[in-house]
């Protein structure tokens, strides 16, 4: 049956009546998306400060990805892997070559790619490493977030993440983010395979760990021959202000991550990067997915990252990235309490006391005024636009910001 909607309280109330209620959006109805802006039904613009958890590095509905995408629906967007395609291969050894790998095993969203780590890591465990039939044990970082399928919220320290979903997946430990010590104690235990870490955290609240903290995760992986799986699905493609967050601290882990701006947007493409000792421990029918690779997927993701070199995102968002926590710093507010970031992954932590506003409250006035954030934790606002932004789109953004938390008195 038709619906006719006029408005965007229609919208909201269809999905509230036949939608499974495992979000909470604000309440703005989006039809439109261009470069860093978003329109909502009623023609109402807004700077995109979230761009879908860093889905759209390169902003939206960029022309060259619009094209890619038309161009191979046009000739041909799955085959499966039962056969070959001619895309998957040039694709296989660009981004291998990009990013310095032997190999990469293509997936679909980013939580795949990390379970798809997690299964490398355990057969390198006992098939390189040594390790007693099904005692292989992976270390992960308190406050990480990489998804939520039953391996991911078993790695979980948020209890809105595990709560009632047990049991849990065995062979999982977590020790806290940014203490080297805690890790090496770990990590000593012969039975460990990796430890998988976000450079900086991102759901957790843009959490970045000391300068030197990654470069200790690595010797340590070294130490103790286990594994460093990067979760770079929302750190990576730039957003921090080099291609990778790992380049931060000239560190190279075992296993990379890749998702979200991968695809620009478009679609979920994922990518697991290793090289042969891990890769190869996976043979025919071992582990696959219907989409993985597909050449829509390969189409699309080549230009999105050839974007991303072409454009120099990443060097804009080291740039946009000073400028925005320069201008934040010149809010004259009570209710901020800290400013941090990288690039462009930032966030603005919200006094609990205040005055009884919490980030939520920030993020409907920010709404109100034309700029869509999403808090994240309850307290803390993720500013994350698209990389391409420019100065003075970046002027005009910080201007709403100020003025909001300031009104807000
Ligand atoms: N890893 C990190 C660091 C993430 O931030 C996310 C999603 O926010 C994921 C993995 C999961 O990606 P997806 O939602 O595409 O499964």
């Amino acid at each position: 049956m038709e619906t006719e909607i006029i408005s965007q309280k229609a919208y909201i109330e269809l999905e509230s009546k036949f939608g499974a209620l495992n979000y909470a959006p604000l309440p703005v109805v989006l039809e439109r998306g261009e470069g860093i802006f978003l329109w909502d039904i009623d023609g109402k613009k807004y700077y995109d400060f979230l761009s879908a958890y860093s889905a759209v590095n390169q902003g939206h509905c960029h022309p060259r990805l619009v094209r890619a995408m038309i161009d191979q629906a046009s000739k041909l967007t799955i085959t499966s892997r039962a056969f070959y395609n001619n895309l998957l291969g040039p694709f296989e050894q660009y981004i291998t070559e990009l990013f310095g790998f032997d190999r990469v095993l293509m997936m679909n969203s980013g939580v795949e790619a990390g379970e798809s780590a997690l299964k490398l890591a355990r057969r390198w465990g006992y098939r390189v490493k040594g390790i007693e039939k099904n005692k292989a044990k992976i270390v992960f970082a308190h406050g990480n977030f990489w998804g939520r399928t039953l391996s991911a919220i078993s790695s979980s320290s948020d209890p809105s993440s595990y709560t009632d979903f047990g049991p849990f997946m065995p062979g999982f430990e977590s020790v806290p983010y940014n203490d080297l010590k805690a890790l090496e104690e770990a990590i000593s235990d012969p039975n460990v395979a990796a430890f998988m870490v976000e450079p900086i955290q991102g759901e957790a609240g843009v959490i970045i760990p000391d300068l030197g903290y990654l470069k200790g995760v690595r010797d340590l992986c070294n130490r103790y021959n286990v594994l460093f799986i990067a979760d770079e699905i929302q750190t990576g493609l730039g957003r921090t202000g080099k291609l990778l967050a790992c380049e931060h601290e000239d560190i190279k882990p075992d296993i990379l991550l890749l998702g979200k701006a991968l695809s620009g947007g478009m679609m979920p493409v994922s990518a697991v990067l290793a090289n042969d000792s891990i890769m190869l421990t996976i043979k025919p029918g071992e582990h696959g997915s219907t989409f993985g690779g597909n050449p829509m997927a390969c189409a699309i993701a080549h230009e999105a990252l050839q974007i991303l070199i072409d454009e120099e995102l990443a060097e804009n968002a080291n740039a946009m990235g000073e400028l925005f926590r320069h201008e934040m710093n010149t809010i004259q507010s009570h209710l901020i309490e800290a400013i941090r970031g990288k690039g462009l992954m930032n966030a603005i932590v919200i006094r609990p006391s205040g005055n009884g506003k919490t980030a939520k409250d920030v993020c409907y006035a920010l709404m109100k005024n034309g700029l869509l954030a999403k808090q994240t934790q309850d307290h803390i606002i993720r500013f994350a636009p698209p990389l391409m932004i420019n100065e003075e789109g970046m002027l005009k953004s910080c201007a709403i910001i100020k003025k909001t938390i300031e009104e807000m008195k």
